[in-house]
């Protein structure tokens, strides 16, 4: 408007109130100025003459005070937005992955949304991924935009810097950060990382040579990992050292093999679903033991939230300096933020798994992943989680799992045959065992 009326193509305009025009001493100095080369303005609810002498001043007064109040109703939003904060409130929209339930209640994890994003960070921080790769495959899992298309290149960036995922809310104009009362979707480790790839403190594999299984399958003779090459649309793995020739399969044999040894493992699963309900039990006896670490917890944070005050404090009495103040703030911040994720975890009374337990447990998942594997990277991931070696003889692939698993299927072997009751024995015996 104020472009058409400085090139003459309107002689003038009505508006409604003279606070609707203006907000800001500038533009107003600026509205006078289109007044001085002969713009008419009127406003129709002030009976202002912007063409007298003593109407130019009522309006300069009114303009000023317009201005006030809305300096002064910026100042009150921020000062809303500040108290919300300080609760751990996000006073804006949710994040991609979470929902908004309200002004007064914390965002919540989108229950479809919210994994992918987590999904996203941890492809991200293998390092095999770089931003195209990531939303192409992100784009396979479902995290696209609201009309299907891949997320741009700036939705990566601002998902993979936004801190409010690992629990904690930085506001982005002051950099300073409060500790949010929302659920992370990932683990401040996880973050780090990711910001490590994208700071490029960690150098990514590089693509162009990043067969599937590289550094992953190794040589039966000489024990030095197979070397990944692709010919006529395959892939190979070969051993380059000096003698061991015809040492090569090919990237379909290993899968294939994988998907043969599935079967060996799959006694296993049984025991998988036997290990998950012991695990459930004791879970449910160790409630109570969780509601002593919540409390604990919560006091914990009782303490950092005292502390940041006492800072404050110091900070304004000038005993510590600026630098100072930002640091330790910063480090009270985020321990506040672990202790919060170690709350949420303590909420949903999960018990710490022991390694072997773990990898039983997770068993079955991967054995499913892998019976429905549709790229060769989730048999990676399947290999990365229970094969401990993956060698080749000639051109045949040898695996070893990662303990306990051998042990488990060797047991299982030597007393099937028995009733149901004998299984249960069994597993029993292999709990006590590998004390599960
Ligand atoms: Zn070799």
């Amino acid at each position: 408007m104020v472009g058409l009326l400085r090139r003459g193509k309107a002689s003038g305009f009505i508006c409604h109130k003279l606070d609707r025009s203006v907000r800001n001493i500038y533009d107003w100095s600026e509205l006078n100025r289109l007044v001085d080369q002969g713009a008419q303005i009127h406003f129709a609810h002030e009976s202002l003459d912007l063409d007298s002498l003593s109407g130019k001043l009522s309006a300069d007064i009114q303009a000023a005070i317009a201005a006030h109040y809305s300096r002064n109703l910026r100042d009150e939003v921020r000062k809303g937005m500040i108290g919300r904060l300080k609760q751990g409130y996000l006073p804006f929209t949710a994040p991609r992955g979470y929902l908004n339930c309200g002004a007064g209640k914390p965002k919540e994890i989108d229950p479809v949304v919210g994994p992918l994003i987590r999904k996203l960070f941890e492809l991200y921080a293998t390092g095999d991924y770089g931003f195209q790769q990531l939303r192409e495959e992100m784009a396979k899992h479902g995290l696209t935009t609201s009309n299907g298309k891949m997320l741009a290149l700036d939705t990566l960036t601002i998902i993979l810097n936004n801190t409010f995922y690992y629990g904690v809310i930085t506001v982005k104009r002051t950099g300073e950060s409060y500790v949010g009362n929302h659920t992370p979707l990932i683990t401040r480790a996880l973050f780090m990382r990711c910001q490590d790839i994208l700071h490029k403190r960690i150098r990514r594999r590089s693509m162009r040579f990043d067969h599937t299984f590289r550094r992953r399958i190794r040589c039966g003779t000489c024990e030095r990992h197979l070397i990944g090459e692709t010919q006529k649309g395959h892939i190979y793995y070969r051993c380059h050292s000096f003698g061991c020739k015809g040492v090569s399969l090919r990237e379909e044999t290993v899968i294939e093999a994988l998907r043969q040894e599935m079967c060996r493992l799959a006694p296993v699963t049984q025991f998988s679903d036997f290990l998950c309900a012991r695990l459930a039990e004791r879970k449910a006896a160790t409630t109570l033991d969780l509601a002593a670490r919540r409390k604990q917890l919560t006091m914990q944070i009782d303490a950092i939230n005292s502390r940041q005050g006492a800072l404050v404090d110091m900070h304004l009495d000038g005993i510590i300096d600026k630098e100072t103040f930002k640091a330790k703030a910063q480090s009270l911040v985020d321990r506040a933020a672990d202790l919060r994720r170690l709350l949420s975890e303590a909420g949903l009374a999960t018990l710490p798994m022991s390694d072997p337990a773990r990898v039983i447990v997770e068993l079955k998942d991967t054995l499913e992943m892998l019976r429905n594997c549709a790229t060769a990277r989730e048999a990676r991931l399947y290999v990365d989680r229970i094969v401990s070696n993956l060698s080749v003889q000639g051109k045949k692939p040898y695996i070893t799992y990662v303990s306990p698993l051998p042990f488990v299927v060797e047991q299982i072997k030597k007393a099937s045959g028995g009733g149901e009751r004998d299984q249960t024995r069994t597993f029993e015996e292999l709990c006590r065992v590998l004390d599960l």
